[in-house]
């Protein structure tokens, strides 16, 4: 066997052809060393079932046997059932197989061909509801005794892979072994021999054969944490090779701590800083003043008071002459900061301008050339300011709201056009540790681990809608404000918009027709929208009825009490985002989450609300409960290129990745020894578009 078999395209394995070959494509294969790397979705044990009564774990009964009678029950062209009575290991079955279900009509006449009397079958169906006392199978897949092919897909282990129309899972899986078993002995190792030794692990072909048609549990597992391995050592890889180019960049700019500005300021605030705010704000100016550019994450909880310590880092550039910018991830946080910035700088010389989608033309020419003529010290605006095209000729440092809205491409695209600049990102998603290192692996963290003083904890029910609108009544009575919020989910916009704001009229007209009550939501036009908030925060409005628009950034003290309609239909980060807007004042909040939870996620999830508030732990548990894919969105992880490890289950194999990657690149720097070729080639080939950057240059 040679290396050319990894090359050859996969319409020469047999069976598959040229039209077929178009269908993998779409999958992303092309060669048959693509489909080596094409790895199953999930893994069914097929081993003969060895108790009826007991569910197994896919949910799937697997029985062999030989087919004692057989009988056609029909009902016309499209109808029909075929019943074959199996002997088994645990006595006669009854299988069936409905001709609707068939994927064609030739399908189910082939059942009627191998489910004849006498032939030896392995069946692979789900248990019917058994109300007669017989025992019945209605059949999702069989293979007759007499193909050999049989032990690709029962009595074993089995893979499922991900499909496109037109290919089935028996085509793919019999092509899958086909070419493991052409190309699997040629694949080379990526990973460094002296690396595989060092943590044991298996050599490529054998990881492969073992991904796809694993012998047993254990084989899967060794091959899963090889190629697991080999995703994270990529990964890191990338990691530092990003964090060292930044480092190879020299500013044009220096700073002075000069306090003309950051000293009005902290007078100005009225409050004294926390220790954790200090801390980290003395870190981001250390960065700040490095000759290379700062690409800093900053994390803390929702309320921790991320936005004084962004405030500093702003004026600290403009102290020293500099521009800046300040983004977020929705036009009402951006409308949001730019009032926390009114507030905070009054009377401070810094020009300060705001830049949203909804500006006018006119005065959007307007701010675009006083920026160009560097009147503005400080641009507020919304992600698009990025892809704006807008000049700050004297640009150093972009803060950027809410980075878990902003994907890694988008931030490294950033750092490659403005290369020069200074780089804050600000999260209040809480992600746990391992997760972030990976996520953020360009970026040195710092973290506020410390409310601001005078913070009650925010009491969390489960309640019945009345009892929670008791709530607001009690609240608003003792001069205080609340939130009703209806959650918006992407696939019904529409009609959850429209039930938004018809719960509105009921609550205006029948529950709360005392209140003075407010509307705003995402559709809402700018304007509208700014007046609602201007009413809600001068205490005008005491209710407002609100979509997750408020989930970011709005920051109203007397709001104590919030209430989330259909709270099982809102994630845990979303649910504790949207919490973090109340309890911003000295008075005691209370959060209560109406709902029907009909999952156990769901329940789960309002229990763990009801629980804690621990940024932190939510984020642990969300990660437990749906894995790190969901909790990244496809795209994230997509730009993580990570198929089989999974971030918090190998959180170890991560620590060993990152020391290894970390010491290659000590030892080999551009990755040139002839050892390194395959490993540099492959992260250039999974790294350079996805992130818009790599260099090995
Ligand atoms: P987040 O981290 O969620 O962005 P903010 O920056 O909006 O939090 O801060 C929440 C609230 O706490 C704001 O009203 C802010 O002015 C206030 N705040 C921030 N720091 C302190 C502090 N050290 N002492 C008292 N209040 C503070
Ligand atoms: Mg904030």
């Amino acid at each position: 066997m040679t290396s050319e078999n990894l090359s050859t395209p996969v319409q020469y394995l047999k069976g598959v052809g040229p039209r077929r070959a178009v269908l993998f494509e779409r999958l992303g294969i092309k060669t048959l060393g693509d489909f080596l790397h094409h790895y199953p979705r999930l893994w069914q044990n097929r081993h003969e079932t060895q108790d009826l009564r007991l569910p197994t774990a896919s949910g799937l009964i697997v029985l062999r046997g030989r087919v004692l009678r057989a009988s056609s029950h029909g009902a016309g062209p499209r109808l029909g059932i075929y019943k074959a009575t199996l002997a088994t290991a645990h006595g006669k079955v009854d299988c069936l197989w409905f001709k609707h279900l068939s994927r064609s009509y030739d399908a189910f006449a082939s059942v009627k061909a191998e489910a004849s009397e006498g032939a030896d079958l392995w069946v692979i169906g789900r248990a019917e509801p058994d109300l007669t006392g017989v025992r019945e199978i209605r059949v999702d897949e069989h293979y007759t005794l007499a193909d050999e092919r049989w032990r690709m897909h029962a009595g074993r282990i089995t893979p499922v892979y991900a499909l496109t129309e037109g290919l089935s899972q028996r085509f793919v899986r019999e092509a899958a072994h086909k070419a493991v078993e052409a190309a699997a002995e040629s694949a080379l190792d990526l990973v460094p021999a002296e690396l595989i030794a060092k943590r044991k692990l298996l050599a490529a072909p054998q990881a492969l054969r073992g991904i796809h048609f694993p012998r047993s549990e254990a084989e899967l597992e060794a091959a899963r944490a090889r190629l697991a391995y080999e995703e994270l050592l990529l990964l890191e890889l990338a990691w530092i090779l990003k964090r060292r180019q930044t480092r190879g960049i020299v500013k044009r700019h220096s700073y002075e701590v000069k306090r003309t500005l950051l000293t009005p300021f902290r007078v100005k605030a009225g409050f004294e800083f926390t220790p954790a705010q200090k801390r980290v704000i003395n870190e981001i100016f250390d960065d700040m003043r490095k000759p290379y550019p700062m690409t800093r994450l900053l994390q803390g909880d929702v309320g921790s008071g991320k936005t004084v310590v962004a405030l500093s880092a702003l004026l600290l550039a403009v102290e020293n002459g500099g521009q800046a910018a300040l983004m977020a991830p929705t036009e009402i946080l951006a409308d949001q900061h730019r009032a926390t910035l009114d507030r905070f700088l009054k009377d401070l010389p810094v020009r300060v301008a705001t830049l949203t989608s909804r500006v006018p033309k006119k005065e959007r020419e307007k701010i675009l050339a006083a920026a160009r003529a560097g009147e503005i010290d400080i641009l507020v605006g919304t992600h698009a300011l990025l892809e704006a095209g807008i000049e700050l000729p004297r640009m150093r440092l972009a803060v950027i709201d809410e980075q878990h809205r902003f994907g890694v491409r988008q931030r490294t695209t950033l750092r490659q056009k403005g290369s020069l600049i200074d780089l804050l990102v600000m999260t209040a998603t809480p992600i746990p540790r391992t997760l972030a290192l990976s996520l953020y692996g360009d970026l040195e963290a710092s973290t506020i681990d410390e409310m601001p003083p005078g913070r009650t904890p925010i009491k969390t029910f489960l309640s019945p809608e009345a009892e929670a609108f008791e709530a607001v009544r009690r609240e608003v009575k003792a001069g205080r404000q609340a939130y009703i919020v209806y959650p918006i989910i992407e696939e019904s916009a529409n009609q959850d918009l429209q039930s938004a704001k018809s719960e509105f009229e009921r609550l205006k007209a029948s529950v709360f027709p005392d209140l003075k009550i407010g509307l705003i939501h995402g559709a809402l036009p700018g304007k509208a929208k700014s007046a609602v908030m201007a009413g809600f925060s001068s205490s005008e409005l005491q209710v407002l009825v609100a979509t997750q628009v408020i989930e970011v950034g709005i920051d109203v003290p007397n709001a104590t009490v919030m209430v989330i309609q259909n709270a099982d239909r809102f994630g845990l980060a979303s649910l504790h985002q949207l919490r973090g807007r109340i309890g911003r004042g000295a008075a005691e909040s209370f959060c209560h989450l109406v709902g029907d939870p009909r999952t156990e996620e769901a329940r789960a999830r309002l229990s763990i609300m009801a629980e804690t508030s621990d940024g932190f732990k939510i984020g642990e548990e969300d990660l437990k409960l749906r894995g790190p894919g969901e909790l990244l969105g496809t795209a994230q992880s997509g730009e993580l290129s990570l198929q089989v490890a999974d971030l918090f289950k190998d959180a170890e194999l991560l620590s060993y990745a990152r020391a290894d990657a970390d010491e290659l690149l000590k030892a080999d720097a551009k990755l040139q020894a002839p050892g390194h070729k395959l490993l540099r080639e492959r992260l250039i080939a999974l790294y350079q578009s996805r992130w818009n950057w790599i260099d090995l240059a």
